[in-house]
């Protein structure tokens, strides 16, 4: 029998095999429960694709627990129902109308690349699509006050729109009628997060202020 030829990265072969052997092994019966009775995540995350700001491995969270949507800088879109392509809404939908998920994440992280963008819009794009220049361009209203700052350091400026874009999201998730209603009859809440990749602190958004804080429990 000849074997069949792969390049499939090694890298990810090796990582599932260690995964079969530990930590499916010690949740098969988990993965079996899932498979027939389907998915009950407790939590939608929005974050970002940096590969250092996984949600299941900062919350250490195992399968079926988190719903997550990944996406440059962690952005939501406004409420938009017309025929263009919208990937986050519709898997806000699917959580909100399907998974009835009754919790929501905005987790932002330092370094964001896609904050950065947004940050110096006049940046050669990556591809004539310049896809990075559009997506972040919803943060554009924002990102023009802090660029207008002259108080601010690069560093300073780079912080504050990660964090006043998690509380841009958060508005508008508000405006999908099913959050807000959901929200408003106070079945549904939404959350803010901060992750510092360098020093690993988790900062969570006070609901009240729009404020960040380190929680007790998040202290080491
Ligand atoms: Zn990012």
């Amino acid at each position: 029998m000849c074997k069949a030829m792969s390049n499939f990265p090694s890298r990810l072969l090796e990582g599932y095999q260690t995964f079969m052997s530990g930590r499916y092994a010690d949740e098969r019966d988990r993965y079996r429960q899932l498979a027939e009775t389907g998915q009950e995540p407790h939590t939608l995350v929005i974050s970002c694709c940096d590969s250092r700001a996984a949600p299941e491995t900062i919350f250490d969270c195992g399968p079926g627990e988190l719903f997550v949507v990944r996406n440059v800088a962690n952005l939501v879109p406004p409420y938009e129902p017309d025929d263009n392509l919208h990937a986050t809404s519709a898997a806000l939908e699917f959580a909100v109308q399907a998974l009835k998920i009754r919790e929501i994440l905005v987790m932002g992280h330092g370094r964001c690349g896609g904050i950065k963008a947004a940050l110096d819009p006049d940046a050669t794009p990556l591809s004539p699509g310049d896809f990075i220049g559009n997506w972040v361009k919803l943060l554009k209203p924002a990102a023009q006050q802090i660029q207008d700052s002259q108080l601010m350091t690069g560093g300073e400026r780079q912080i504050a729109l990660e964090r006043i874009s998690i509380r841009n999201s958060m508005a508008n998730l508000r405006t999908f009628p099913c959050v807000k209603i959901l929200e408003e009859q106070g079945k549904l809440r939404i959350h803010g997060a901060w992750f510092d990749i360098s020093s690993g602190e988790l900062w969570v958004m006070d609901s009240k202020t729009g404020d960040f804080f380190r929680p007790e429990t998040a202290e080491a």
